[in-house]
């Protein structure tokens, strides 16, 4: 028998299923999570470490969505208002608890971010966006010249007017994080299921009651949709409004190179970061100007350029794929969590910035699905908000 001590040190390392002690209301513990990209992943993870019976459904692959396109920067910087910067930075700390829980096969970059404008291009609003983070408590600074290249010696600045390092900030390898999720998912008993693409929903008396799939009806006590852009018309079959806003962005992915960048880097117009398999990934605004382009590579290529404005050491290489992703991007901007109002055994999970937030979703979503508790910071981000107009 496992004394009380080593069960304690078992359910802080997540090395076991802590079975359910809180069965919902609907009785049963069968949940289907529609989706495996960040979000379902996380949210699968942290059930199945609870004790449920969890099904993944993926129509593709794990990872085959926007989640394969994101910068993947984990960051409580830059996100306002305040209760959405508070979601943030406890998704950072979810994080963290999740690198304690996984180990180092979970790669997760914690070297922070360097930021820094040109004088009078946007330094004064930097500093003036650090302070807020400052009153808010964020572990950021102000630094100069010298701490930017001791912070990023491969980088070449140009001129800095003013210069930030966000402390708390990281990045992670957003595919191989929810490989692993679902690895750990799996071992906590989870089944993972694809390509089963779900195409209906077979309701009766305000409940859910199956799943209509590529392979036939799948029915559970409870089901989260976290199936990114293909959200919305699954939601719809509820008549759930989920409203997204369409947005893509393109990023430039190198080759494997030698380590170069031990953080995250905000140079004027370029966002550059190097992935844990030594991969450089940038995207730009091209300080604002439209170019044209005429495929998907030249982009790249241009962007890569751009870059290695800031970063000499990436001159002369050549871009090895471009990707375009889709945004998660509700319609005001915010994380759409939360139960359906009519079908109750129907939980939402969308949201921009998902690679942030994913840990701390995973965590809050087991407890509004498992204990029927209702978190307080998700509050604001009820499905419900767009019923009402
Ligand atoms: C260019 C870009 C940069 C970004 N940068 C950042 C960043 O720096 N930091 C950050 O935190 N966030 C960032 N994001 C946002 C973040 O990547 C997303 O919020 C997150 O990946 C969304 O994950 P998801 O699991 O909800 O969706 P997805 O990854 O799209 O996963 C949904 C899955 O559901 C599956 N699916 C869809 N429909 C069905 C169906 N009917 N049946 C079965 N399966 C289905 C899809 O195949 C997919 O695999 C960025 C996004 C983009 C596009």
């Amino acid at each position: 028998m496992m004394n009380r001590r080593r069960f304690l040190q078992a359910i802080s390392a997540g090395a076991m299923a802590v079975p359910l002690r809180s069965l919902w209301a609907a009785g049963g513990d069968r949940v289907v999570v529609v989706g495996a990209g960040i979000l379902g992943s996380s949210i699968a993870y942290h059930l199945a470490k609870r004790g449920a019976k969890v099904t993944v459904l993926e129509k593709k692959a794990p990872a085959s969505g926007t989640t394969a396109d994101s910068f993947a920067y984990i960051n409580a910087s830059h996100k306002q208002p305040r209760p959405y910067y508070e979601l943030n930075h406890l998704g950072i700390q979810a994080w963290r608890r999740l690198q304690q829980e996984l180990g180092p096969e979970l790669q997760v970059q914690w070297g922070g971010a360097v930021e820094w404008r040109a004088a009078g291009e946007g330094s004064e609003k930097l500093l003036t966006t650090l302070h807020q983070y400052q009153q808010w408590g964020y572990d950021a600074w102000q630094i100069d010249e010298e701490d930017l290249h001791r912070l990023a010696p491969q980088v070449s600045p140009g001129p800095v007017g003013a210069a930030a390092f966000y402390k708390e900030d990281a990045a992670v390898d957003p595919v191989q994080a929810v490989n692993l999720l679902l690895r750990k998912a799996r071992e906590f008993g989870a089944t993972v299921d694809y390509p089963v693409e779900v195409t209906g929903l077979d309701l009766a008396d305000g409940r859910l009651r199956a799943l209509q799939t590529t392979r036939g009806r799948i029915e559970a006590d409870l089901f989260i949709l976290a199936a990114g852009i293909g959200t919305p018309p699954l939601a719809k079959g509820a008549g759930a409004e989920v409203p997204l806003s369409t947005s893509t962005g393109v990023l430039a992915h190198t080759a494997p190179l030698p380590a170069l960048l031990d953080r995250v880097v905000f140079a004027p117009g370029a966002s550059i970061r190097q992935n844990s398999d030594g991969s450089i990934i940038t995207s730009g605004t091209f300080e604002g100007k439209t170019q044209e382009f005429p495929n998907d590579k030249s982009q790249g290529q241009a962007l890569l350029e751009n870059a290695a404005r800031f970063v000499p050491k990436l001159r002369g290489v050549q871009v090895a794929r471009v990707t375009t992703g889709s945004r998660v991007l509700p319609k005001d901007g915010f994380p759409i969590l939360g139960f359906d109002e009519n079908v109750r055994n129907l939980y939402i999970a969308a949201t921009h910035s998902g690679v942030t937030l994913a840990p701390v979703i995973g965590q809050f979503v087991s407890l509004e699905v498992l204990d029927r508790i209702s978190v307080d910071v998700l509050q604001p981000y009820r499905p419900a908000r767009f019923a009402r107009g």
